[in-house]
């Protein structure tokens, strides 16, 4: 794959960052940073605090 990022030379990544609440991981096993900056894809997972009020 082949983007902008690519073409620019940016380290990046094009996995899936998937922001759990105790834990940070990526879809891309050669992932090599999980760092959010590194990532298009960013999506958080576990409870969402939901109020009640
Ligand atoms: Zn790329
Ligand atoms: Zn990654």
């Amino acid at each position: 794959m082949t983007c902008s990022e690519c073409l620019a030379h940016v380290s990046h990544c094009h996995g899936t960052l998937i922001v759990d609440l105790v834990a940070v991981e990526c879809t891309d096993a050669d992932c090599v940073d999980l760092d959010p900056a590194r990532h298009a894809l960013v999506v958080a997972r576990g409870r969402v605090p939901v109020s009640t009020r």
